[in-house]
């Protein structure tokens, strides 16, 4: 998989994320689609082994618009590569289809939270209605979401980590992940837990593990930083060793053979982590 961006920054204002309060800025920036076009034919044409793009604008779909424009123009080029982004859940059925005919496989997506209080504290924008829908329409126009979900926002009690692990369940998107909330110096929530002496490790070589994957960093003021980790643990065994989702995966590959590799190296991981028991 190759990266690349087509713009920086991002309007919204969710207090945990790191990338427009510290990295990209809330003003959205594109770079011209021409030269994004050409740079992916150059990476087509240069890096046969690249099987599909990740484009990691913090929100490619943010301007609905421009992503038209954007899908149009790989249209009109006939790329053919698969793609990938980041997107949120108030994007239309119409774009979907235009980004899907344009090549997007999957929208990677921050439901995080089934409470509206915390949503609406965490300064997320998006209401729980909204999910559903968008779901169905990424279902009608045939794009695969990885859905991202959190735990140990402030106020959070094990059963609104639980009900979150439902609703994970419910929307049922072909991957998720659960992660206790990261809250990276210079955000709101850093701020917030730091001031609440909720950070649990000052130290940032212990922010990851020697494999760098995430330790879980907070607690709130009512679970603990390991019931953090336990919770987004129950809330993969709940979601991924689901009998339906296994059959789910079984007819994927049958139907798109090209998703055997990546399903089984996302097994290993999964089950190695799940042994481990180390990171989160
Ligand atoms: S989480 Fe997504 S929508 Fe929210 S500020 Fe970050 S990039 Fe923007």
């Amino acid at each position: 998989m190759a990266t690349l961006i087509t713009s920086r920054g991002c309007p919204f204002r969710c207090s945990f994320c790191v990338y427009p309060q510290v990295l990209t800025g809330r003003r959205y920036r594109f770079r011209s689609i021409g030269d994004v076009v050409s740079e992916i034919e150059y990476v087509i044409e240069n890096f046969p082994e690249a099987k599909s793009i990740f484009f990691e604008d913090d929100t490619l779909t943010a301007n609905k618009k421009r992503c038209v424009e954007f899908a149009e123009a790989l249209i009109g080029r006939q790329i053919q590569i698969p793609w990938q982004a980041n997107s949120r859940v108030d994007l239309d059925l119409e774009t979907m289809k235009r980004i899907r005919a344009a090549g997007c496989r999957e929208l990677c997506v921050g439901f995080e939270s089934a409470d509206q209080d915390v949503l609406n504290s965490m300064k997320k924008g998006i209401k729980l209605n909204r999910m559903f829908r968008f779901m169905e329409d990424a279902r009608k126009a045939g794009i695969l979401i990885h859905g991202c979900f959190m735990v140990g926002f402030p106020g959070e009690t094990r059963e609104c980590c639980e009900r979150t692990i439902d609703l994970a369940i419910k929307l049922n998107p072909d991957t998720v992940q659960f992660y206790p909330v990261m809250v990276y110096p210079g955000t709101e929530a850093y701020e917030a837990y730091k001031m609440r002496g909720w950070l649990t490790a000052d130290d940032y070589s212990q922010w990851i593990t020697p494999e760098g994957l995430h330790n879980c960093v907070v607690r709130n003021e009512i679970l603990t930083s390991e019931d953090l980790v336990r919770l987004c643990d129950q809330g993969r065994r709940r979601f991924y060793l689901r009998p339906r989702y296994l059959l789910y995966k079984l007819y994927q590959i049958v139907k798109t053979p090209s998703e055997i590799v990546r399903t089984a190296k996302a097994s290993r991981v999964f089950f190695k982590h799940l042994l481990a028991g180390s990171g989160v």
